[in-house]
């Protein structure tokens, strides 16, 4: 049986992929979106499926849900005919032309060009009540950007877990809405640049506290507290919180991609060139925070959706492949082939 062959695969489902399949089908470019499948650690739209309130999202002046504003970009893009398969691609070959995709049911497809927008989940402690109340909107976070100004979080004390510069930045952030923002760290020092750090330790509305680890989370619908363990003497004492927000990394969805893409050691894609969505391998571009561990918002995830489809449908029209004409957008260069080991090392 021969292979199914496509224009343009997007790969993901959050707002890079969805954004990037709104431009493509409105370009005719006819792309088939692999939204992935329910496991237990993930779920067709990517981390927004987890955030109860996004207020910071332009044109929605009343807090939308995240799997609302997910459902609403997947309607725009079916809306222009963008094909949607509940499949995730397990294996790649952007060595072949054209590219080989396998799908995680194994059957083989074929695709001129590719966007890859799987985004990146947040790494949580690993508790059953963290998760719990994480999904259901109970005060248990991995984004103080995203859900750190919401009303019930004010004037209350806030956990920030972690030691990084994420957890510095988060603590900053959130003193300006809570009475007291308390660093729970593993250890006996941060591991966040020393500018982070200074502004932390300056901050009187930030307290650091050693060495602990948070072992349950406390609260039937909202958090109420946090049970601590030291980490050197084992002890483990209550603390009475309005809120907890994880901050111990994120790992970008990329295992598919090892030794297929040039990937940082942070396991992020590689897009060499600044303001561009090009990847290691011609015709594969990369969108969303699958390539972005900086600002890691909805808004700059659709941003380099568009940005991605832009430059498939460009890469596309130099292809010759039919239907796909140039953008009209006319300031960027045309695609360029980049040299890099694609060993994934
Ligand atoms: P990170 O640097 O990897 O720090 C993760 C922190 O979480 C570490 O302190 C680690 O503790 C702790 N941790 C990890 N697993 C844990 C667990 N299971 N339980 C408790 N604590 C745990 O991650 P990040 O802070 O998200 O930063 C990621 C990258 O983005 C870094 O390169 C950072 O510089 C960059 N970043 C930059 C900025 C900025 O410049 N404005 C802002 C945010 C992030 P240990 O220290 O004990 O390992």
């Amino acid at each position: 049986m021969p292979d199914k062959s496509e224009n343009l695969v997007i790969i993901g489902s959050g707002p890079a992929a969805w954004t990037a399949a709104v431009y493509a089908a409105r370009a005719n470019l006819d792309p088939v979106v692999y939204e992935g499948e329910m496991s237990r650690e993930m779920i067709p739209g990517g981390q927004l499926m987890w955030t109860t309130d996004i207020e910071n999202f332009p044109g929605f002046p009343e807090p939308v849900g995240g799997q609302e504003l997910m459902d609403r970009m997947r309607d725009q893009a079916t809306r222009f005919g963008t094909r949607v398969v509940a499949e995730a691609i397990a294996d790649v070959d952007f060595t072949a032309s054209p590219h080989r995709l396998v799908t995680s049911t194994g059957e083989e497809i074929r695709a001129r060009a590719v966007i890859v927008a799987t985004g990146a989940r947040a790494n949580w402690l690993g508790l059953h009540n963290e998760e719990r109340l994480a999904r259901t909107g109970g005060g248990v976070s991995a984004c103080a950007v995203c859900d750190g100004a919401l009303p019930f979080f004010r004037g209350k004390r806030l956990v920030v877990v972690g030691g990084g510069d994420s957890a510095m930045e988060e603590a900053t952030y959130l003193s300006k809405f809570a009475s007291e923002v308390v660093i729970v760290h593993r250890r006996d020092e941060f591991r966040a640049s020393k500018v982070m750090v200074d502004r932390v330790i300056s901050n009187p509305s930030i307290r650091p506290l050693w060495n602990r680890k948070v072992v349950d989370v406390l609260g039937d619908d909202f958090i109420v507290g946090l049970k601590l363990e030291d980490t050197v003497t084992g002890a483990q004492e209550e603390l009475e919180v309005g809120g907890l927000f994880v901050a111990i990394g994120h790992t970008p969805n990329t295992e598919f991609l090892r030794g297929r893409l040039e990937l940082m050691p942070t396991g992020y894609v590689v897009t060499p060139e600044p303001w561009r969505t090009v990847t290691s391998a011609p015709g594969v571009f990369a969108a969303g925070d699958v390539m972005d561990s900086y600002y890691r918002q909805a808004i700059t995830a659709a941003g380099t959706g568009c940005m991605a489809a832009l430059e498939a449908e460009r890469w596309l029209a130099h292809q010759h492949v039919p239907g796909a004409e140039p953008p009209v957008l006319e300031t960027a260069e045309a695609p360029s082939t980049i040299e890099v080991d694609a060993s994934g090392a």
